[in-house]
């Protein structure tokens, strides 16, 4: 062995190459290897049956093959189904499988996106948001972050062609490692999924915004805004003392200056807290600051524990009438698995919370 073993789905046909010749193998092994991992999906060493014996040998004292293990899979109505994950040292994970349209009027679309996450919990803790709520514990590494999608093609059978970083986690604070993860997603040696089918969602970090914005990459980029106003956003996302409004916004506008792409500002409506009709018109002030910004508003998903309220419909269409009024492109997204605690962080904590009870721990 050269060096302490690292999870092989962390590494980039590069790094792989690299460290084979280090142990004395030619370097098309790596390609084999890749293929193995990635066009074949092998579930181990011992499985990638071409190559000889004494290198799959070699690649299991190189590398680690690491698998998440499914805790629990629950499918709703609509058919989206949320997986929860153990990783090798016990924390857990989510990962939500949406399909884009439901077979409600005809033809279902054949789409599917996959929620995955990037961190164990969450530093952040938006008022509203159940994966902050017991706080942060680590950062995933690239391979559990590329082992979502391939654990969830796996089990489900189904090809994902939509990636979205929005579960637990804050993405742009384990920036390196979902950059690893996304050069490994994107690779054709590796998923091969488009640039512009995997979309990133921060809470707004600022400086990672606009590295993000220097970057060749074309994945898509959304902000969680969820408020218009410094006091509004102040009050339900700790983030924005850090970031305030103004300087989130410079961020977008020059993420937008240097991507060609639009960006996305993500708006989960709240009761009372940021649906008002004035919270709108804020909000038309605010899009009308960013270039190229188009708008999802998101009624807000019932979190156990927490006391904020989804307002009723007829206040979620006086809220989108204002923007609409203003031309402003907006998009009302009506959740789907609602019924299955699909909002990022809920799963993890009802299976979680019996044993934060019975132990009495904090
Ligand atoms: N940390 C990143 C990505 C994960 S959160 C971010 O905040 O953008 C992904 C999205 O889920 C965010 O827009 C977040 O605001 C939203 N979300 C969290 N809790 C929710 C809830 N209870 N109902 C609806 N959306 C929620
Ligand atoms: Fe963290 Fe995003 Fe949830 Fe805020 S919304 S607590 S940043 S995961």
């Amino acid at each position: 062995m050269t060096s302490t073993p690292l999870p092989i789905h962390s590494l980039t046909l590069g790094e792989i190459e690299a460290r084979l010749a280090a142990a004395g193998q030619p370097q098309y092994r790596g390609k084999q290897v890749a293929q193995w991992l990635y066009e074949k999906r092998a579930r181990s060493f011992a499985a990638m049956s071409n190559l000889p014996a004494a290198l799959r040998t070699q690649l299991g004292e190189e590398f680690l093959f690491q698998e998440l293990e499914q805790v629990r899979v629950l499918g709703s109505a609509d058919t989206t189904r949320k997986y929860l994950f153990r990783l090798a040292d016990g924390a857990l994970i989510e990962s939500v499988l949406i399909p884009a349209s439901p077979a409600l009027y005809g033809e279902a679309s054949d789409r599917r996106t996959l929620c995955i996450s990037t961190q164990v919990g969450c530093a952040y803790g938006c008022k509203f948001c159940a994966s902050g709520l017991d706080g942060w514990s680590r950062n995933l590494g690239a391979d559990e972050i590329v082992g979502q999608f391939l654990r969830v093609e796996e089990l489900s059978g189904e090809k994902i062609n939509n990636l979205v970083f929005m579960g637990m986690g804050e993405p742009l604070a384990n920036f390196a490692h979902v950059m690893q993860a996304i050069a490994i997603l994107n690779a054709p040696w590796g998923v091969g999924l488009g640039a512009r089918h995997i979309t990133l969602s921060t809470s707004g970090l600022a400086p990672q915004i606009r590295e993000l914005a220097d970057q060749p990459l074309q994945v898509r980029l959304a902000i969680s805004l969820h408020g218009a106003t410094d006091e509004v956003r102040e009050q339900i996302m700790p983030v924005n003392r850090k970031y305030p409004l103004a300087v989130l916004l410079e961020a977008c506008a020059y993420y937008t200056s240097r991507k060609k792409q639009f960006l996305t500002f993500e708006y989960i409506l709240i009761e009372g807290i940021n649906d008002r009709v004035e919270d709108a018109g804020a909000l038309v002030r605010v899009a009308r600051k960013v270039r190229g910004v188009k708008i999802n508003c998101i009624p807000y998903n019932t979190v156990e524990g927490l006391d904020w309220v989804r307002p009723s419909e007829a206040r979620q269409d006086a809220f989108m009438a204002v923007l609409e009024a203003a031309q402003i492109p907006a998009t009302l997204r009506r959740e789907k698995g609602h019924d299955i605690a699909a909002a990022c962080g809920q799963l993890r904590r009802q299976t979680l919370a019996p044993t934060v009870e019975t132990t009495g721990e904090e």
